[in-house]
């Protein structure tokens, strides 16, 4: 195993013990998993969701249901796949009837995303939906350039960690996009944008 694998790993295990989450009780109650992320340890492109939805929290896996297959398609139709991309996202256990993260959950949960854009030093960031926007631009140093993501979407930053620099990319969550034609057309266009940084 690389230190990459065993880094991401120790993560894993820190998640399934972390009883101090507001959300830990009810993964137990309901047999869920956390969901960490999955994908290429060496990818050059990271997703960063919400938080997992039911069919994640079953499977452990994330972006699997509906908003998994939009994601799919979106990266079949600029030709990017999906074993070669990592995903994750900002909160790692399904928030009850998959209402929004709280503060407090993206506060437990984010050093984790940090620790995981370290370990895999992506060369291209993009998130999806406007939580782990939000935080990744307050995160990384693009403060001040944080709007609304009807204005964000598609733009891209130069950011950087203490010990490497990405290029960030805001999109829409493809959840967004499931009976919105219009959103899914521009998140067709951002995903051109998001290749070409790759
Ligand atoms: N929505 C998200 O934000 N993340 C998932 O993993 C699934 C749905």
């Amino acid at each position: 195993m690389s230190y990459k694998d065993d880094n991401l790993r120790a993560i894993k295990d820190e998640v399934l013990a972390l009883s101090a989450s507001p959300l830990y009780q009810y993964r137990v109650d309901n047999k869920y998993f956390p969901v960490i992320g999955e994908g290429n340890h060496d990818a050059s492109i990271m997703f960063i969701g919400e938080a997992p939805g039911e069919n994640e929290a079953k499977t452990g896996k994330p972006f699997c249901g509906r908003a998994g297959k939009i994601l799919d398609m979106l990266l079949e139709s600029v030709g990017i796949k999906r074993k070669d991309v990592y995903v994750t996202n900002i909160v790692k256990d399904r928030p009850p009837g998959n209402r929004d993260p709280s503060p407090e959950e993206i506060d437990i949960y984010a050093p984790f995303l940090d620790r995981q854009i370290e370990i895999i030093k992506p060369k291209v960031v993009a998130t999806l939906g406007r939580f782990s926007m939000i935080y990744v631009m307050n995160r990384y140093g693009l403060e001040l350039e944080v709007g609304p993501i009807s204005v964000l979407h598609g733009q891209t930053f130069d950011a950087e960690t203490d010990n490497s620099q990405f290029k960030y990319i805001s999109l829409y969550h493809p959840a967004a996009a499931i009976y919105n034609q219009h959103l899914l057309d521009t998140l067709k266009e951002d995903f051109k944008v998001l290749k070409n940084l790759a």
